[in-house]
C-alpha cells in the first residue's frame, strides 16, 4: 500500500519507520525543515511509564480554581472566546472521576510499557544514540500530603506491572546525590529503574535517517492545506511546496500525526478530534559544574517539572521542562514562567547550570482530556490517527507507531489498549471509538 504519513513529529516518524517495516510505500509530509522540529524539539526527556497519572484526577478541579490567573502555575487555564477550549474544558471534568482516572491510568501504563519495550528493541536493533541514560527515574516529593497521596497510585502502577516504588528522602539523596541540598524539604520520593531519559528531538533525526535509508520519502517543508475527501474515503492531500508550488498527494491510507494541528486539519471532514494545545516551556543549558548536576532523570513534584541530562562528546546539557497554560495556539515565552524555571533549578542545584546561557522554548502538547493518545481507523475508513499523546507522546512514541502500523496493515495490536476504531474491535479493550467521531 502506498500510505501517506502528515506529519514528521516523533509520532509520524515512528509510524512511518514502523508502516515501511510492514512493506508499505511510504511519504511522509512535514511543513518544516528537518523532523522533529516542532513540539517533539526540545521536550523533557523522559520515556516515564511511572508518569502514568493524568491531569485529570480527583484532586484536579480544586488545583486548577486555586491556579487560575496565577502567572507561575504549573498548570494554567487562560479562559477565551474558544469553544474548542470550553468542550474540551468540559470533557476534562469528566474526566475527573476516581473511575475515569483509573481507567485512564491502566491504559497509560500498558501503552507506555509496550512502548518503552518498543523502544528499547529498536535501540539494540539499530544501535541509536540519542544521549540515552537508563538510570531511572525519581519523582521527589516537597509536601508530606503530596508525597503520602503518590502511595495509591503507585501501588496502582505496581499492580499493572510498573515497577513504582516509594523510597524515604534519605534512599531519594542515595540514589541522586546532587538532590542533598534540598534533603530538609524532602519528604520523600518514588523511584522507578526501569524508565529512562533521552533527546528525543535527536532519536527523531536519527530513526528519520534510518527511514531514509529504508526507502521512506520525506518531502519537507510542505505545507498541508487540507485533506480531500470523495466517495466517503481520502482521495489526495493538498499541499504547498518550500517554493509555494501547490501539489496533490495521493494515497491509499493516510496517517493523521500533526499533533496539535491535528484537529484543525480534519474539522472540514467532520471530525471532531478531542486535542487541545497545552503549552509547556523546557530551557536548556550547559552544565557548569558537574558535581553538582543530576545523573537520574528526576521529577519534581511540586513544580511538576521534570529534569534530563543529556552528556556525550557534543557537550553535557541540563534539560528541564514542564508547565502547561491553555491559551489557544500562542507559542509566546512568558519572561514569568522562564525566571520561575530558572529559580527552581538554582535552587535545587546551585551553580550546575550555565544560567547565562540558558535557552527557552515552548511547545504545543496536542492534549486530549483523559491523556489518551487517539491511534487507529478514524470514520473514514482511510484515514489513521496518531495523534493527541499529550505529555506523553515521547514515551509512547514507539508503541503508538507500532500498533498503528500494524492496524494499518491489517493485524492485531500487541498491546491491550483503548484504539480508536476498528483497531479497537480487533483488540480486546474497551473501546474509545465516540471520541474519534
Ligand atoms: C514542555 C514539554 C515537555 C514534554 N516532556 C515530555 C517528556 O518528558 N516525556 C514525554 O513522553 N513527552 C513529553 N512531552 C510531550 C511530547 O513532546 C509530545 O507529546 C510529542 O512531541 C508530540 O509529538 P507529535 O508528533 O504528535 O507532534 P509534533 O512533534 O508537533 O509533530 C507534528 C508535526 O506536524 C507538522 N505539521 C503541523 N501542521 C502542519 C501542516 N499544516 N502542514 C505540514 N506539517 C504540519 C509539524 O511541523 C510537526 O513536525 C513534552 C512536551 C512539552 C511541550
Amino acid at each position: 500500500m502506498r500510505v501517506i504519513v502528515l506529519g514528521a513529529g516523533l509520532l509520524g516518524v515512528t509510524s512511518a519507520y514502523f508502516l515501511r517495516q510492514q512493506g508499505h510505500d511510504v511519504t511522509v509530509i512535514d511543513r518544516q525543515a528537518t523532523p522533529g522540529a516542532e513540539t517533539s524539539f526540545a521536550n523533557g526527556g523522559q520515556v516515564s511509564v511511572s508518569h502514568a497519572e493524568p491531569w485529570a484526577n480527583p484532586g484536579a478541579p480544586l488545583k486548577l480554581l486555586k491556579w487560575l490567573g496565577r502567572e507561575d502555575a504549573p498548570l494554567l487555564f487562560r479562559l477565551r472566546a474558544d469553544m474548542r477550549q470550553w468542550m474540551w474544558g468540559l470533557q476534562f471534568l469528566r474526566e475527573c472521576t476516581p473511575a475515569r482516572t483509573r481507567h485512564n491510568i491502566r491504559h497509560i501504563v500498558r501503552l507506555g510499557t509496550y512502548s518503552r519495550d518498543t523502544l528499547q528493541a529498536l535501540r539494540r536493533d539499530l544501535g541509536l544514540e540519542y544521549d540515552q541514560r537508563t538510570q531511572g527515574i525519581l519523582h521527589f516529593y516537597t509536601s508530606q500530603k503530596e508525597f503520602d497521596a503518590a502511595e495509591a497510585p503507585a501501588q496502582q502502577m505496581r499492580d499493572l506491572g510498573c515497577e513504582r516504588h516509594v523510597i524515604s528522602a534519605d534512599e531519594a539523596v542515595r540514589l541522586e546525590p546532587a538532590l542533598r541540598h534540598i534533603r530538609p524539604q524532602l519528604a520523600g520520593a518514588t523511584y522507578t529503574a526501569e524508565d529512562e531519559s533521552g533527546d528525543a528531538n535527536l532519536f527523531a533525526r536519527e530513526l528519520a535517517a534510518r527511514c531514509v535509508a529504508d526507502g521512506v520519502e520525506f518531502r519537507m517543508g510542505h505545507h498541508i492545506i487540507a485533506l480531500r475527501e470523495a466517495g466517503g474515503r481520502i482521495a489526495h492531500v493538498e499541499v504547498t511546496d518550500d517554493e509555494g508550488r501547490y501539489q496533490r498527494i495521493t494515497g491509499d491510507a493516510y496517517v493523521l500525526a500533526l499533533g496539535s494541528f491535528s484537529p484543525l486539519l480534519v474539522k472540514p471532514l467532520g471530525l471532531n478530534l478531542p486535542i487541545y494545545p497545552a503549552k509547556g516551556y523546557s530551557v536548556t543549558m550547559p552544565v557548569k559544574d558537574a558535581s553538582m548536576a543530576h545523573q537520574v532523570s528526576l521529577t519534581d513534584d511540586e513544580f511538576k517539572l521534570v529534569f534530563s541530562r543529556y552528556t556525550s562528546e557534543q557537550g553535557d546539557r541540563l534539560r528541564i521542562a514542564g508547565t502547561a497554560e491553555l491559551n489557544g495556539y500562542d507559542r509566546d515565552l512568558n519572561q514569568v514562567r522562564c525566571d520561575a524555571i530558572v529559580r527552581r533549578v538554582e535552587q535545587l542545584f546551585p551553580g550546575a547550570g550555565d544560567t547565562a546561557q540558558a535557552q527557552f522554548w515552548s511547545g504545543l502538547r496536542p492534549a486530549t482530556p483523559s491523556n489518551l493518545p487517539l491511534i487507529g481507523q478514524s470514520r473514514v475508513p482511510n484515514l489513521y490517527l496518531n495523534t493527541g499523546h499529550g505529555t506523553l507522546g515521547w514515551t509512547h512514541a514507539c508503541g503508538s507507531g507500532k500498533s498503528l502500523a500494524r492496524i494499518v496493515s491489517g493485524l492485531a495490536p500487541e498491546v491491550d489498549f483503548a484504539f480508536v476504531g476498528a483497531g479497537a474491535a480487533r483488540s480486546p479493550r474497551e473501546a474509545l471509538a465516540p471520541l474519534a467521531q
